[in-house]
């Protein structure tokens, strides 16, 4: 089966493992520090704080920025659920915006007016546009998951130019991976320190009361990535500009492949913006059948996302007729492998057991 997205280790990832391995540490130390420096540059951001997944990375995102129970977050319901879970750990309530028909993105003209916090998602990894905000939230976090390598008109993705935070996951579909990671950027130094200590399980020394003395002053968690899993992050973080100049040219070449087809493309950035391509999803009819058909041809086709509102726990979030153009999304979405390992060859296979099913 030709995956939908694959991860590229490579024999320089692999040696940089095992040199973490056969050292003095394992869970979070030096390789930790060197990677969320090598982050938070390639990002242009001031902190980067790594986490051990990034779900974890959101969790800590929406403690750090104080939100909680009576703050409407808004967020967009084309996404991975774990874009509102986060809003309910910290026991605030999601509330989802319909998608723009032509981004895929939250369409931020219908983002409420009084709102605490967003959970802008960059789907795809086309970078939402957030100068459209009419008025800005206390809190604006970035699920970038999508994003890495991506860039605004305001700098590249994890910059924070229009945000607070700023998240990644380095999971082994997403633009570089650490196995399981994730991690926040901002500029804010209180929000790097917060970030720090809600991985840390809300620690902080006091070496005042004695060198082994510390304090708990919040409830925090054990989410800290391990040095083995940042040693591949830092490795694989030197890849990265090569894994999107792949990606966008897969993209490119997808495009040409089907032009001219019954099947609707995804939109490109607009100037100034640049795509990450995370995932490559047209819009097809039937789609039930060419799902089927392409995955007994061996092509692994997927479908992002079901939207978050059709889960049986966001079930009171559903509105009649709420959320259109997500609806009419989903129906059609087919997301197309594609990974930067992927060959010419694989994606010719991919386009010929389409065609032909169409
Ligand atoms: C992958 C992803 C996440 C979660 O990342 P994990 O590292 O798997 O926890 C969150 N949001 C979006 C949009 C994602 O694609």
């Amino acid at each position: 089966m030709i995956p939908y997205g694959h991860q590229s280790v490579s024999d320089d990832d692999v040696a940089a493992v095992v040199d973490v391995l056969g050292g003095e540490w394992l869970t979070q130390g030096p390789k930790v520090e060197e990677f969320e420096h090598k982050l938070a540059q390639k990002v242009g951001a001031d902190h980067a704080v790594a986490f051990s997944s990034g779900t974890a990375a959101l969790h800590a995102a929406t403690s750090a920025g104080g939100l909680g129970p009576g703050d409407v977050v808004a967020t967009s319901p084309l996404s991975f659920v774990a874009s509102a879970n986060c809003i309910r750990y910290v026991g605030a309530e999601p509330r989802f915006v319909d998608i723009d028909a032509t981004t895929l993105n939250m369409d931020l003209a219908q983002v409420p007016e009084r709102l605490d916090g967003l959970v802008a998602v960059h789907y795809a990894g086309l970078p939402i546009d957030l100068s459209q905000l009419h008025s800005r939230p206390r809190v604006i976090i970035e699920d970038a998951c999508h994003a890495l390598g991506a860039a605004t008109p305001h700098g590249p993705v994890g910059a924070c130019a229009q945000s607070d935070m700023c998240v990644f996951s380095f999971h082994p579909v997403k633009h570089i991976t650490t196995c399981e990671g994730g991690a926040v950027t901002t500029n804010d130094v209180g929000l790097a320190s917060s970030l720090r200590r809600f991985r840390n399980h809300g620690i902080v020394s006091t070496p005042a009361r004695g060198g082994w003395s510390y304090d708990v002053t919040e409830l925090g968690y054990n989410y800290r990535l391990s040095d083995v899993h940042a040693a591949l992050g830092g490795s694989q973080l030197g890849e990265l500009d090569r894994f999107v100049a792949r990606r966008t040219l897969l993209a490119e070449r997808y495009r040409d492949l089907l032009c001219g087809t019954a099947i609707e493309l995804p939109p490109v950035a607009p100037p100034g913006f640049t795509h990450a391509w995370h995932i490559f999803p047209v819009r097809v009819d039937r789609r039930r059948e060419l799902y089927d058909g392409l995955r007994y041809a061996g092509v692994g086709v997927q479908v992002h996302y079901v939207p978050i509102y059709q889960h049986s726990i966001y079930a009171s979030t559903r509105s009649d007729g709420g959320f259109p153009k997500t609806e009419a999304a989903y129906e059609s979405l087919l997301t197309l492998p594609l990974w930067p390992g992927m060959s010419d060859l694989d994606q010719d296979f991919v386009v010929d057991r389409l065609l032909r099913i169409l």
